[in-house]
């Protein structure tokens, strides 16, 4: 399995892309998850075919997080997708995606390629993956994403604070992403993530990699650098890329 880091930025980031990443199985299947109003840039950058993504998974739909849909959908139309996509989002945030995918080809209604919406759900499978989800602590409801492919764990949290059981889906993973606004301590009811909260999962959980992501601009130097000590700790950056199984002591 591969991962691709196409945004690591908060909503509105200077530096950086919107967060999401783009997932690819050793079948050459691939996710992407979230689509943000720069990642469709960050997709037309790495030169793909227009068939190559075969599906989206959604987190949550505050707009850093999905309104790159209308142009990604718009720029599959206007270069003649053919191949049918699966969109996965929470059930009641399929209505405001659809006025997004509507509007990638107002005024006429459809696209050249079908889209196969789907509700998330706790489990389902896909190809030979086993999708798990679990909410997240945020200011609308976001679905933290567990992906188990043959030999790879891969977590992805969305935003917000871990819960139980967002926490149980993160632990095992082989590579886990957590959202992490802030360097210092935010109290828990905060619908964010923070650095004392994250170091504590990775250490308890053992993870082999943990990467922070989704961090406001001026938290990431800080971050950077509170990462250091730990190995396997890192603040992530768009242009990484990972092949799971990762290599012993290997985070990137
Ligand atoms: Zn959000």
């Amino acid at each position: 399995m591969k991962i691709d880091i196409l945004g690591c930025g908060s909503a509105f980031s200077l530096l950086n892309n919107t967060s999401a990443i783009r997932v690819i199985d050793n079948a050459g299947y691939q996710l992407l998850i979230d689509c943000g109003p720069t990642i469709p840039r960050a997709l037309w950058q790495r030169g793909l075919e227009v068939n190559d993504i075969d599906a989206l998974f959604f987190t949550h739909i505050h707009p850093d997080h999905c309104t790159g849909l209308t142009a990604l959908l718009n720029h599959w139309k206007s270069f003649q997708r053919t191949k049918p996509l699966i969109i996965w989002s929470q059930p009641a945030h399929r209505p405001a995606l659809l006025q997004l995918a509507n509007l990638a080809n107002w005024p006429e209604s459809g696209l050249c390629f079908a889209i196969d919406w789907r509700d998330s759900t706790p489990e389902w499978r896909w190809q030979n993956w086993l999708l798990r989800t679990a909410f997240t602590h945020h200011e609308i409801p976001n679905l933290a994403l567990r992906i188990e492919a043959p030999g790879a764990t891969l977590f992805y949290s969305g935003d917000g604070r871990p819960t139980p059981e967002s926490i149980a889906l993160m632990a095992g993973a082989d590579l886990a992403f957590q959202e992490c606004a802030s360097a210092t301590a935010l109290p828990d009811d905060a619908s964010h993530g923070d650095f004392p909260d994250c170091l504590a999962l990775f250490t308890r959980l053992k993870l082999p990699a943990l990467g922070l992501y989704h961090c406001h601009d001026c938290a990431r130097p800080i971050l950077a650098q509170a990462c250091q000590p730990h190995p396997g700790l890192f603040v992530s950056e768009e242009g990484m890329t990972f092949e799971l199984p990762l290599r012993r002591g290997e985070t990137r």
